[in-house]
């Protein structure tokens, strides 16, 4: 499907040739700027007194460490570093508290998250019912010009009592003369009402567009929900809305880079850029940084969806520099297991139904032939288990070609139901999975109880597994799926406890140790996106990003690791957030 994106308005100094975009335009940026302006460039500054993990080999403990500029000096002891910082350093005293390496977060979807940002949240964190949730809605629907369309996010009927999916029945409710649009928390379904259903077009004689599905009523009409590439176009459609977003879209991106700062992350992955705004989001990536405001790195996984704009572009893999690099290749296999949409080898709980494959498995297997020989590390999306079947099937192919894929480090995003052959698969093929962890603290009640049974849902997130056979997993958030928090993610990882049913563990034989799931959100990320030289440990001529803790996660219990305190974010030697 061709995606319409490339009419969007542009703002003008994006009015450049693509061939010149894609060489140097953009590249090389300024310092960010700190948020305490006594830190003097050059000079020499040493944190003392505290617990400091560099998350080395070893994960060795060290009292101190010093930065000079933007790059880690040395870590010891704090008679060694403070004598060999000479008597000009700056020493900050850590006071006891934790330094940890700045949380990588290896999987977000940075444009739908400046996008979405000022969306009513009608998601299970703030309605426990649907009921409440279109309450909700409904007060807002009175608010605001006649066809301005009403929008909101997070909606997850698999956590919200309430019926399967919305159609038009509950959404026309909600308005019947300005149009509705409900976006559901996983991304990769929609509802809309009947009069947004009528400007799309979309009737009872409407076919399914390829590889997606307009859910339908007995009688054929569609019911108003649908799935990502039918939902899209509708969405891009909406002149008004994507020129605000584009017009705000630097602005939104560093709100986002605020919000990771203050949970500690110093480095995003987005994974899907180009598929919002096309080639404009990279030069957005770069204008943050330009502002001086910009307080997370990003590395971006372009989106195979727009692949046709990509190679027009001439974008190359690598290209950039320590603050936004172009890192990979991301292409989106299947649907979301709580949506009933990942692709499965046997049918959901008290069902037939399969889920859904984006992109057919053998088109997927020639995009991972043709991408993996021009040299592009792959994110591979795959929730359920018959997809990642399918994406082991493609490495392998493109690995008989002739490619080296072990040099690649593909990537399985979300990974999320796995079998002990396929671990054994990917420990060959040198792919690693990312997990999106909080898959098991906030939806493990509904995959044990409503969505795969006991049994499968043994198989859900696999840490452990993959950790003993030598896989260099990381965690995500997939945010907005989910929220970006790094230290629950550890705790997930660590307890695997449930949201919904407190006492309760999923799969115990799958937690982790802390130190485990620290590098998953440290060094093995890092590792991942192809950073680990320069982020993701504290290791000398490493970049100086790294978080202070008000307790140490290896000492708490694991459900209160999620409630230690951030207490600063440095990134590139500059303080970016205190609390
Ligand atoms: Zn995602």
């Amino acid at each position: 499907m061709k995606n319409p994106n490339f009419t969007l308005t542009r703002r003008q100094f994006c009015q450049v040739s693509v061939g010149a975009f894609a060489s140097t335009f953009f590249w090389g940026c300024q310092d960010i700027k700190s948020v305490s302006s006594d830190n003097e460039a050059n000079k020499i500054t040493v944190f003392h007194n505290g617990i400091v993990l560099p998350v080395d080999d070893n994960f060795s403990e060290h009292q101190a460490f010093a930065i000079k500029d933007n790059k880690i000096l040395a870590v010891g002891s704090n008679q060694r570093i403070l004598s060999q910082a000479g008597s000009d350093a700056k020493v900050i005293d850590l006071k006891g508290r934790t330094v940890l390496p700045g949380f990588i977060e290896p999987h977000i979807h940075f444009a739908l998250m400046a996008f979405t940002g000022n969306w009513l949240d009608i998601g299970p964190l703030k309605y426990g019912t649907t009921a409440s949730a279109l309450a909700a809605l409904k007060k807002i629907a009175s608010e605001g010009p006649h066809d301005e369309w009403i929008v909101a996010r997070q909606f997850d009927p698999s956590l919200q009592a309430g019926p399967e999916m919305l159609t038009t029945s509950e959404l026309d409710a909600i308005s019947n003369t300005r149009p509705v649009f409900v976006l559901n928390a996983s991304g990769h379904l929609a509802y809309v009402n009947s009069k947004l259903l009528k400007i799309a077009g979309i009737s009872r004689d409407t076919p399914d567009p390829p590889g997606a599905e307009y859910f339908r009523f007995a009688d054929g009409t569609p019911n108003g929900a649908m799935t990502q590439k039918a939902y899209f176009p509708i969405l891009l459609s909406n002149e008004k809305l994507m020129n605000t977003f584009n017009e705000g879209a630097v602005e939104s991106g560093i709100q986002v880079g605020d919000e990771a700062s203050s949970l500690g992350i110093t480095t995003i992955c987005d994974m899907a850029t180009g598929g919002g705004s096309g080639y404009e989001e990279i030069n957005n990536y770069r204008q943050m940084f330009i502002t001086g405001k910009m307080k997370s790195r990003i590395r971006a996984y372009l989106y195979s969806e727009v692949a046709d704009m990509w190679d027009k572009s001439g974008v190359k893999y690598g290209e950039g520099d320590e603050k936004v690099r172009v890192s990979g290749w991301k292409v989106v296999f299947d649907g979301s297991n709580q949506g009933r949409t990942g692709r499965q080898r046997e049918p959901y709980l008290n069902s037939n139904n399969l889920g859904v494959f984006y992109v057919q498995p053998e088109e997927l297997k020639q995009i991972i032939i043709q991408r993996s020989q021009k040299g592009w590390p792959l994110a591979l999306h795959g929730n359920g288990d018959a997809a990642i079947d399918s994406i082991l099937d493609g490495v392998e192919a493109a690995s008989k070609e002739g490619v080296d894929v072990k040099k690649l480090r593909c990537r399985i995003e979300h990974c999320s139901i796995l079998h002990d052959d396929q671990i054994e698969r990917m420990a060959k093929l040198g792919v690693v999975p990312s997990f999106l962890i909080n898959h098991v603290y906030y939806w493990g009640k509904a995959m044990r109880d409503d969505i795969f049974g006991p049994e499968k849902a043994q198989l859900l997130d696999r840490c452990a597994s993959v950790e003993k056979a030598g896989l260099k997993w990381s965690m995500h958030s997939d945010a907005p799926v989910s929220p970006m928090g790094t230290l629950h993610k550890i705790r997930v990882a660590v307890a695997r406890d449930l949201w919904r049913e407190p006492g309760s563990i999923l799969a115990p034989q799958e937690k982790v140790s802390v130190e485990a799931a620290i590098r998953a959100v440290t060094i093995n990320a890092a590792w991942q996106c192809h950073s680990e030289n320069e982020i993701g440990s504290l290791e000398t001529d490493k970049l100086a990003d790294f978080v202070i803790l008000d307790n140490d996660p290896r000492h708490v219990e694991p459900s209160s690791i999620s409630d230690i305190k951030i207490s600063e974010t440095w990134m590139d030697g500059r303080q970016v957030f205190r609390s």
